[in-house]
């Protein structure tokens, strides 16, 4: 199976001009991986621009955020369907950014439900900000998950992505070590599938926070994962590129 990369561009870069540079990088190594799967998710305003340029199949395009209402009095907001509109077929939901400008579990939930009743595929994010000894980043984790899922029918649960970042190794010097995103998981599927039911033992799970081309490989073979979520290195064109032919090469 493929291995999935969600490049996460953030806030970057500053101009159209540079995201077209960027995105002509992402495209080739795109074309060039056979064995990769590319989600790439500009910021809103560029993206359009982007997607309707783009004749290929490689790669997709994915909203950083969206709002869960249709349409409305919502100054600043994008509406899932206008990103669907503007051809993306995934949507970023609760990403450690977003949940940190006060995004809750319960407009995690709301979000969920709306992109998988327009057909955008949600990447849920989920992860702790801190860890400590005792496992009570386990309770955060299945809060979270609990949240996202509830009004998913069973039918599409598989279709939901997990991407499980933990905050401390997100834009850190290395990534949590793989043995324990295995373990995680685990959890994640066991949540799911005691509350949900046995759908939850298809969901695709990513995992982010500071990988590379020289951690990616590891995790990808020990994290029981089927891709990553990529931040800083999704908009530097040479280091995105070898990344892709780390996963491209498994
Ligand atoms: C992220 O913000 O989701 C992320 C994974 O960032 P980085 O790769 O820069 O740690």
């Amino acid at each position: 199976m493929k291995s999935i990369v969600v490049a996460n561009w953030k806030m970057n870069p500053a101009t159209f001009k540079e995201a077209k540079k960027l995105f002509e990088a992402t495209r080739k190594a795109a074309e060039s991986a056979k064995n990769v799967a590319i989600v790439v998710a500009p910021p809103a305003i560029f993206l359009r621009e982007l997607s309707v340029g783009y004749k290929g199949k490689r790669l997709s395009f994915a909203v950083q955020n969206a709002h869960y209402e249709a349409g409305g009095a919502f100054t600043g907001e994008v509406s899932m369907s206008e990103a669907r509109d503007a051809k993306c077929s995934s949507v970023i939901i609760g990403h450690a950014e977003r949940r940190g400008m006060g995004e809750s579990n319960e407009d995690t939930r709301k979000k969920v439900a709306v992109a998988l009743a327009i057909g955008l595929t949600p990447v849920l994010c989920v992860g702790e900000r801190t860890r400590s000894q005792s496992g009570e980043h386990f309770e955060f984790v299945r809060e979270q998950l609990v949240a996202g899922f509830a009004d998913v029918p069973p039918a599409k649960i598989p279709r939901v992505v997990i991407a499980y970042e933990p905050v401390w190794a997100i834009g850190a010097e290395r990534p949590m070590n793989a043995r324990d995103m295995h373990e995680m998981a685990i959890f994640i599927r066991k949540t799911i599938v005691d509350r949900y039911g046995q759908g939850g033992m298809n969901l695709k799970i990513l995992y982010g926070g500071s990988i590379d081309e020289s951690n990616a490989g590891e995790m990808m073979r020990n994290g029981d994962v089927n891709g990553l979520l990529v931040g800083r290195v999704s908009t530097d064109a040479a280091k995105f590129t070898a990344l892709v032919s780390v996963l491209d090469a498994l």
